[in-house]
C-alpha cells in the first residue's frame, strides 16, 4: 500500500515538473518578424517558419506552428498589419505547421487552405478535431490574386511527406518551400508519410531551377536564405544519398553504415532532430 502511494505520488510529481516545464518552454517562447520582400514577411519562433503576406486586401499567412503559441503569432501578424487574416496555407501537415489551425479558423475566421493529403492525414490522427482541417483542399494547386500579387501554391509529388505544397510569390519574388528546406542542417524527411529521399532530392532539383539568383526562400526550417544556399543544400543530399547508396550496394549494414558516418565535411548539418546517425539511416531505409 505505501509503495503503491509512493508511487502515486512520484508520478504526479514528475507529471507536475513535466508541465510545468512544457508550460514554461511556451511562455518564454518568442515569435521574430522580418520583412522579406513587397508585401511577404517570415515569422519565426518554434515549429515551422511563417510566411505572411500583408497588405490592403488582408493577410495570408503560410503554415502556423503550434497551438500555445497561436496568440503570440497573431500579434506578430497584428504588428505587421491590423487587417483581416483572410487565409492560411498549409505546406504539409506535420503538427509544427498546422498547430494553430484551430485558432486561426475558429477566432480569427480564417480560411484554411491545403492538398487534399493534408486533411486526409489530420483525419486519420486519433486526437483531430475538426476545427483544425483544412476547409478547402486541392489536387494540384491554388492561385491567389492578393495584394497586387500572384501567390501559387503548388502540390510536389512525394518528398518530404506526399501532402508537401510550396508557396511562390511572383512580384516580391519569394519562394516557401515548407520542409523541403531545412536551411543547413540535415533534413527531416517522413518516410511513414508518404516521404521518399529520391522524391525530395527531385522536388528541390525542380524549384532550384525555377528560382532567380536574387530570389529570396522561406525555409520550413533555418534562416532566411538564398538560391545559393538551397543549392549548397542540394549538393549535400546529393552527394550523402549516393554515398549511404553506394555502401548499401557493397552489402555494409545500416548499422556499419552509421559507423562509418559521412565525414567531417557534414558534421555542421547534424542537430538535435536529425543527427548523423538519423540522417544516414533515413538515407539507408529511404533509397
Ligand atoms: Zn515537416
Amino acid at each position: 500500500m505505501r509503495s503503491k502511494i509512493l508511487l502515486v505520488t512520484a508520478i504526479t510529481a514528475f507529471f507536475a515538473t513535466h508541465s510545468a516545464i512544457s508550460q514554461n518552454k511556451w511562455a518564454d517562447a518568442k515569435i521574430t518578424s522580418q520583412p522579406v520582400s513587397g508585401t511577404v514577411h517570415m515569422l519565426e519562433g518554434m515549429g515551422g517558419n511563417i510566411g505572411v503576406s500583408a497588405g490592403p486586401e488582408g493577410i495570408l499567412i503560410i503554415d502556423d506552428q503550434y497551438a500555445p503559441l497561436a496568440e503570440k503569432i497573431a500579434a506578430a501578424i497584428n504588428n505587421i498589419s491590423n487587417t483581416e487574416i483572410k487565409y492560411v496555407v498549409n505546406t504539409h501537415y506535420h503538427g509544427d505547421h498546422t498547430g494553430s489551425n484551430a485558432y486561426f479558423k475558429e477566432v480569427k475566421g480564417s480560411t484554411i487552405f491545403a492538398h487534399d493529403n493534408v486533411r486526409k492525414r489530420l483525419v486519420k490522427k486519433e486526437e483531430h478535431t475538426h476545427a483544425e482541417l483544412p476547409v478547402v483542399t486541392f489536387q494540384q494547386g491554388v492561385t491567389f490574386h492578393f495584394n497586387g500579387d500572384t501567390i501559387s501554391v503548388m502540390h510536389m509529388p512525394a518528398g518530404h511527406t506526399d501532402s508537401d505544397s510550396v508557396v511562390w510569390f511572383e512580384e516580391a519574388n519569394v519562394l516557401h518551400p515548407g520542409d523541403l528546406f531545412f536551411e543547413g542542417r540535415f533534413p527531416y524527411i517522413d518516410i511513414d508519410g508518404g516521404g521518399t529521399v529520391t522524391g525530395y532530392i527531385n522536388n528541390v532539383t525542380k524549384l532550384i531551377g525555377m528560382l532567380k539568383d536574387d530570389t529570396k526562400i522561406i525555409p520550413g526550417h533555418g534562416k532566411l536564405a538564398t538560391k545559393a544556399d538551397y543549392q549548397k543544400a542540394l549538393d549535400m543530399l546529393v552527394d550523402t544519398a549516393s554515398t549511404v547508396k553506394g555502401m548499401k550496394a557493397k552489402g555494409i549494414s545500416l548499422d556499419d553504415a552509421v559507423k562509418r558516418g559521412l565525414g567531417e565535411k557534414y558534421t555542421s548539418w547534424a542537430w538535435n532532430f536529425i543527427t548523423e546517425e538519423k540522417w544516414v539511416t533515413t538515407l539507408y531505409i529511404g533509397q
